[in-house]
């Protein structure tokens, strides 16, 4: 399905220039909290103002949001403040009320994404509407219902629409709360390249300190914007207090993001881009012969096993192997890991070649 220029032209439209800021609480929670935490905003570089009307909280018990009485919150917000207003909606109900208040933007959170059901339910509660629409990714690292996601709203006639990269969950989470998984959302732009990407590191990183971080790298990636939990006193926040950041934090954090040109047209650059981008295709072409001869190689041995019927596998010679090529790979400044799942990879496939061989 077709995402042209055209897809971004809401972005002009409501004066959304590179990067977008889309900044707010985690929840909504009272009309003080919200007006008060929006005033600080509109000092700084925010476009749009968010804040969560329903919480769909993992577990029952926490608060699951203040519900449409905070909808009017946000129409002062916008009267006071000439931010726009984002939320976020999880069935038709919500999709009813948020237009009802003239709500600007809406979001479809990641646990919705998760459900091909729900996901068409919002999209046809919002058939006939001209109002953008932004999708995290599901909760689970699975791009295929995401694009689903964005499919189905394009179907229903929705072409304002964005997506959100939020981070995926694991089960024993370790640096961050939703581990990034990039590829993900670089394959996801593959698909769609015009889709206006923006990144929520408050979710990513679940706490404070390593949002710029985060940020930066969105920016590396050339993201147009980021989705950011602020709250003019976040340790005492009714949801997320441990990734919530204060609106001067938020202010000096996109002070010090280096903001990344989409492209440069510079002669010298130009050059210098291509003549690099040669000398990687050769190097390309030379991983493929050398994978190549290797395999070569492989196929050889596991003739040679199935003649004398030997087992393929021989755990002791393929752990020297990894040990000997991750020492070599860190002693030429290589990331471990990375040289570590290559070799990993290209075992998997000796081992195939061999069981071939007849
Ligand atoms: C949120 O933005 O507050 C939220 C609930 O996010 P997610 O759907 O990414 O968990
Ligand atoms: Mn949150």
């Amino acid at each position: 399905m077709e995402i042209n220029k055209e897809n971004r032209k809401w972005l002009d439209s409501m004066n959304l220039t590179h990067p977008i800021v889309i900044a707010g609480p985690c929840s909504a929670e009272t009309e003080e909290q919200v007006l008060k935490t929006a005033h600080l905003l509109k000092n700084t570089d925010t476009n749009v103002f968010r804040a969560g009307i329903w919480k769909p909280r993992t577990r029952p018990g926490g608060f699951e949001g203040v519900g449409e009485i905070g909808l009017p919150w946000l129409q002062k917000v916008k009267e006071e403040t000439g931010l726009l207003v984002t939320t976020e909606v999880g069935n038709a109900d919500h999709v009813e009320k948020a237009l009802k208040h003239n709500i600007d933007i809406l979001w479809v959170g990641a646990r919705t994404t998760v459900n091909p059901f729900v996901v068409q339910e919002i999209a046809d509660a919002l058939k006939g509407v001209d109002i953008p629409v932004l999708i995290k990714n599901p909760v689970n690292p699975d791009l295929a219902l995401w694009l689903g996601a964005v499919e189905r709203f394009k179907s229903v006639g929705i072409s304002q629409l964005g997506v959100i990269h939020r981070g995926f969950s694991e089960y024993n989470p370790l640096h961050y709360r939703n581990k990034p998984k990039w590829h993900i959302a670089i394959e996801l732009k593959k698909e769609f390249p015009d889709l206006p990407l923006i990144l929520d590191p408050s979710h990513i990183c679940g706490r404070r300190d390593t949002i710029f971080d985060v940020s930066q790298t969105g920016l590396d990636l050339n993201y147009d914007g980021f989705m950011i939990e602020t709250h003019f006193d976040p340790d005492n926040a009714w949801s997320d207090a441990s990734q919530q950041i204060t609106p001067a934090q938020l202010d000096q954090i996109t002070k010090d993001l280096k903001i990344r040109q989409k492209y440069s047209y510079r002669e010298d650059f130009q050059s210098n881009l291509n003549r690099y981008r040669k000398e990687l295709d050769l190097i390309d072409h030379h991983i493929i012969e050398i994978l190549t001869n290797r395999m070569q190689v492989s196929e050889k041995i596991g003739r040679l096993k199935h003649q004398e019927n030997v087992a393929i596998l021989q755990s002791a010679r393929w752990s020297e192997i990894l040990d000997e090529m991750t020492k070599v790979a860190e002693k030429n400044g290589l990331n471990k890991e990375f040289v570590e799942k290559i070799f990993k990879t290209i075992h998997v496939e000796s081992i195939n070649i061999q069981h071939n061989v007849k």
